[in-house]
């Protein structure tokens, strides 16, 4: 479903934005972990792993940006968070042993340190600095997934795609990116013709531009007005 990454291009500074678990790990402690992974590389489209895939990887995103997406009973989907660089989308499932919960798309070409669960497991049971970067890593996913069900219960549609666009724009650190308005619409549960129509006035203000699935912030500070800014604050 992914392919490996040469470890060689992960190395020397990323342009942005700044890597920041592996990094900040005591030198044994990464080595071990990079030791029982393996870098890999998905392409902006790709799944690291669909709902209900058993064992699934942890992956901790050195570079890039994915969705993690949950299925809903009626066949349509929700966004459970946007994960970039420091995050590692698939921890629970992998420590608990469990099949995945979510799927896990990139949303741009996303490389990072992907972990068996079972491995990872033993790791920590030894590390206690590893552990303590685990629950940090488990307490941001809850809070950001958190932060998502009050914004979605909460937030005007229009409100809620500026959120997720200046998201990206940060995380990605550059204000042009690809994206289509059909992911758009997955992301905040809507019809791809709503999303249509609210981005079709974002561009009347100067606040988008976008074509042929390239879209660009036009006016940061104009966008930031209309999100909502929830998740915007400081990250665990
Ligand atoms: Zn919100």
């Amino acid at each position: 479903m992914y392919r490996e990454s040469d470890p060689a291009a992960l190395g020397g500074k990323p342009a942005s934005p700044p890597i920041s678990v592996l990094a900040d790990l005591a030198e044994d402690d990464r080595l071990a972990l990079q030791a029982l992974g393996r870098f890999v590389c998905l392409q902006r489209g790709e799944a690291l792993y669909l709902a209900g895939e058993p064992e699934p990887p942890a992956l901790f995103i050195q570079h890039g940006l994915v969705r993690a997406m949950i299925d809903l009973a009626d066949g349509g989907g929700a966004l459970a968070a946007l994960m970039g660089a420091g995050e590692a989308p698939g921890l629970g499932a992998a420590l608990a042993g469990d099949p995945a919960g979510h799927a896990v798309i990139a949303v741009a070409e996303t490389r990072g340190l992907a972990v068996s669960g079972a491995r990872l497991r033993q790791l920590v049971a030894g590390r206690p600095r590893l552990l303590d970067l685990v629950f940090r890593l488990l307490a941001a996913q809850a809070l950001a997934l958190e932060t998502e069900i009050a914004c979605a219960a909460t937030h005007r549609i229009e409100q809620r795609i500026a959120r997720l666009l200046m998201a990206m724009r940060d995380q990605l650190g550059r204000e042009r990116f690809e994206l289509r308005q059909e992911e758009l619409a997955q992301m905040v549960s809507v019809q791809r013709t709503t999303v249509s129509m609210l981005a079709h006035g974002l561009k009347a203000k100067g606040l988008l531009a976008y074509r042929r699935g390239v879209l660009q912030v036009a006016n940061p500070a104009g966008l930031a007005a209309v999100s909502c800014g929830c998740g915007a604050g400081p990250r665990l």
